[in-house]
């Protein structure tokens, strides 16, 4: 029976969208296929296969059914027509870009862009002779002006690693259409439950896998998705001769990951509300950044845009890293780790985690303050956690004051 996923609610597809064409043996979950290539009786086929005109799996660079049932999965959350998988996120975010521009073009993108694209933007592209305009993260008027000025690509992340800045998705993607531009946004912090970038105009959406989507910290994925099927398959083939794959049984795992990514959201984004509110008040903490803050500058656009406002925020605290130090060793329900979006709690500078790939000076220019914590709510009960920094708070006034 075919299942009409459009007329459901994002939950039920997240538990069952995209699993029933690999459903095998009558097993109600989908198998993992680490098998490498796949063979043919009949030479007529196996061409036919080979060559694209009909549907199944050669070698398992290509493609592989565990793969492309999360494929389907994540598509059909996303809304789009077309998805591609990748072995990480930064191998999604490379190849798409290295898909599309050549030497000579030009891409506009933001300041704040999660350490590694960053990176590509300052280190690689340019090397190859595409030029790279960075704009200041939420400055919809300086991206405008920009963007006018001609683009071939133009790349968003929002909210931002790691103050949380928001861009105005369907506003910025209206001027980079009027220039003819591809816009790509990464969508890892909000998630297919809280932003869908492809129904405010966006052309090609990128996920870290490995962040909401997987959940559990222990499998490494990316993934592209679009509604002009072209498009996608133009970075299938990138990839699929890069050979940035994605492994079946990291598939298997995001795959069980997102049966559960709502009901995961839905608690991280509750428990970062209330820590957010609750940091607000420690006085060794200088700024809290989280968009569902009424005080957040993107607070607005963040409401607009999203469905809640994530897992995600961060907090700046005086003295800088000196506090750092002290006090991230004394939580102990929290991770200090470089990884996003589990079910644990985790914690991390910016320095070390997100924005290790830059100088002390471009970080500052950045506005990323040295005293910057990241965290990546968890699913435990907040209570334990703001009691935790709150222990936390308190061994750090009698270190100092000692
Ligand atoms: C982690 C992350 C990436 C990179 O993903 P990997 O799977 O670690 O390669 C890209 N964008 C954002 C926003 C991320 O948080």
């Amino acid at each position: 029976m075919e299942k009409k996923y459009e007329q459901v609610k994002v939950d039920t597809k997240a538990v069952w969208a995209g699993e029933q064409d690999y459903l095998v043996h009558g097993a109600t979950q989908v198998p993992v296929i680490p098998s490498v290539a796949f063979g043919y009786d009949d030479m007529d086929e196996w061409y036919d296969v080979a060559i694209g005109k009909k549907k199944g799996h050669i070698y398992g660079r290509n493609t592989n059914p565990t793969v492309q049932a999360f494929e389907d999965k994540l598509k059909i959350l996303e809304g789009a027509k077309a998805a591609t998988s990748f072995s990480t996120g930064m191998a999604a975010i490379s190849n798409t870009l290295y898909t599309f521009l050549t030497p000579g073009d030009r891409i506009v993108s933001i300041k704040d862009t999660y350490g590694g694209t960053n990176k590509i933007f300052t280190e690689f592209l340019p090397r190859m002779g595409v030029e790279v305009a960075l704009c200041e993260t939420g400055n919809h008027e300086e991206i405008e002006k920009v963007v006018k000025q001609g683009c071939k690509v133009l790349y968003l992340e929002t909210p931002t690693n790691p103050t949380v800045k928001i861009t105005d998705i369907e506003a910025m993607a209206k001027v980079g259409k009027e220039v003819g531009a591809l816009v790509i946004v990464d969508n890892t912090f909000a998630t297919p439950i809280n932003q869908n970038p492809l129904e405010l105009g966006v052309d090609l959406v990128i996920h870290s896998a490995t962040k909401f989507l997987g959940g559990h910290a222990d499998a490494l994925g990316g993934v592209v998705c679009g509604n002009d099927s072209e498009l996608v398959e133009a970075i299938y083939h990138y990839r699929e001769i890069n050979g940035a794959t994605m492994d079946p049984w990291a598939a298997y795992l995001i795959l069980r990951g997102m049966k559960t990514l709502h009901l995961r959201v839905e608690r991280q984004q509750e428990n970062a509300m209330k820590l957010a509110k609750y940091l607000q008040t420690e006085e060794m903490v200088d700024a809290v950044f989280y968009p569902g803050l009424e005080t957040h500058p993107g607070y607005d656009i963040a409401k607009k845009q999203m469905r809640g406002f994530g897992g995600m925020l961060s907090f700046a605290v005086k003295d800088g890293v000196d506090t750092v130090r002290e006090l991230l060793p004394k939580l102990e329900f929290a991770h200090r780790a470089a990884n996003l979006g589990a079910v644990e709690t985790t914690v991390g500078p910016a320095r070390t985690t997100s924005h290790v790939e830059c100088t002390p000076e471009e970080r500052a220019a950045m506005g990323i303050p040295e005293g910057l914590i990241r965290i990546s709510c968890g699913i435990e009960n907040i209570e334990d956690i703001i009691a935790d920094f709150k222990q936390a708070f308190a061994g750090l006034r009698t270190t100092v004051n000692s």
